[in-house]
């Protein structure tokens, strides 16, 4: 497989639990390059456009809330199978079903009713993963 590249974000949870070295750690022993790396402050506007396609979804503006309540990281890493692999890191988008050994499974709990806080976003797509990289990485 030819070498792709993804869009990672460390949501505010992951940065404020202090798991930013953790999620670091387990792309680099994975063997995934560190293309570009940022620390950015909540972003309402970005982030609307990052998560477009749940707009009118139910849980959308708890998302936005959750998701602006504090700095993010932002990541571009590549490697071989890197969007697909770094969401079998990530584990399950509930933490209740994330797998242990997962980044969700290892560190996140059941939500508790309001947004699933889940500590990082991977791209779903090589489509998605352009688009999302355009979005907080326009220099690229
Ligand atoms: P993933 O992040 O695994 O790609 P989705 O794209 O479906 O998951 O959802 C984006 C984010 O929105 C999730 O990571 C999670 O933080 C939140 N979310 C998704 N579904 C729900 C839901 N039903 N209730 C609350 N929050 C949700
Ligand atoms: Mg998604």
């Amino acid at each position: 497989m030819t070498s792709s590249r993804t869009l990672i974000l460390i949501k505010p949870d992951g940065v404020r639990r202090g798991f930013v070295g953790e999620v670091l750690s387990r792309l680099e022993r994975k063997g995934y390059a560190l293309d570009a790396l940022k620390v950015i402050p909540p972003n309402v506007e970005k982030l609307e456009e990052h998560y477009a396609e749940h707009a009118g979804k139910s849980f959308f503006p708890g998302v936005i809330s959750y998701m602006s309540s504090g700095p993010i990281v932002a990541i571009v890493a590549s490697g071989s199978g890197v969007i697909e692999g770094f969401r079998a890191l990530a584990g399950a988008t509930n933490p209740a079903d994330a797998a242990p050994g997962t980044i969700r499974g290892d560190f996140a709990q059941a939500p508790s009713g309001g947004p699933i806080e889940n500590l990082v976003h991977g791209s779903d797509s090589a489509d998605s993963a352009e688009r999302e990289i355009s979005i907080w990485f326009p220099e690229l």
